[in-house]
């Protein structure tokens, strides 16, 4: 039943986004008007509620973000194909990953799996600096290429495993984990401040994973509570 209702939805942004191809439609920015829609039905309507996290997901253009040939999918209600068999996230779970670790202005921020540089855009928008690693050597270069064109500056891509953290630019205050371990990789919990706030999804590749949200308080401890069933591409180890 929802898959029929999503494939409506599609139909009609894919309409709206030939009209702006065209220049004759009088649609000034159809990808901003897609935008509004996913962040409305996909994301408001599933609870996500940040002001800063929502107008992030409308300004970020995440149609620049995928392959040519698959920009017209860019504003649907699933993940995609980026190449080397890896996936930018859907929509929601981007906004929600992103509303969990509450970013705040000044924040320094851990990405790991930079993948296409969506997520990552996103929170470039709601902290100081964002520091992202990705293991697959060509989506890191082109990630930072495109960030680099979309003047995203405050944003530093690495290429390497993202299980060990970014021990130079640690502490952060937010950690978003966008690959699937199979436990929380004890590096990050060291390089997370007191007061900071770690997302993850855990779990093996063949089964459900839990999305956690692993928090450390003043005195260092740690809590963690799981927060949604969900499916990421496995973290790799290595290089
Ligand atoms: N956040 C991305 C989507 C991530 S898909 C976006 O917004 O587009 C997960 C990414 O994690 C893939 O690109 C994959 O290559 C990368 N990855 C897997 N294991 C990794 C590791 N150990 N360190 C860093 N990146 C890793």
């Amino acid at each position: 039943m929802s898959f029929a209702c999503h494939a409506a939805a599609s139909l009609i942004l894919f309409a709206s986004a030939c009209v702006g191809a065209d220049g004759r439609g009088g649609v000034q920015d159809a990808p901003a008007t897609e935008r509004a829609r996913m962040v409305a039905e996909q994301i408001q309507a599933r609870g996500v509620r940040d002001p800063r996290v929502l107008a992030a997901m409308k300004d970020v253009p995440r149609h620049r973000f995928v392959p040519a040939s698959e920009e017209a999918d860019a504003y649907r209600d699933h993940p995609l194909a980026i190449g080397y068999g890896q996936t930018i996230s859907q929509p929601y779970i981007v906004a929600l990953m992103t509303e969990l670790v509450r970013p705040q202005a000044g924040d320094r921020a851990l990405e790991v799996g930079t993948g296409s540089g969506y997520q990552a855009a996103i929170l470039s928008r709601l902290v100081s600096h964002v520091y992202t690693i990705e293991i697959v050597e060509p989506l890191a270069r082109e990630a930072e290429r495109r960030l680099k064109t979309l003047d995203y500056t405050n944003v530093t891509v690495r290429v390497g495993d993202g299980y060990a953290g970014w021990p130079e630019a640690a502490p952060f205050d937010v950690i978003v984990v966008t690959a699937a371990p199979d436990h929380v990789p004890a590096p990050l919990i060291a390089q997370l401040r007191p007061g900071g706030r770690l997302v993850i999804p855990v779990g093996s590749m063949f089964e459900v994973q839990d999305l956690r949200l692993i928090e450390k308080d003043a005195a260092g401890q740690i809590r963690s509570r799981t927060v949604a069933p969900v499916a990421f591409v496995p973290l790799r180890r290595g290089r």
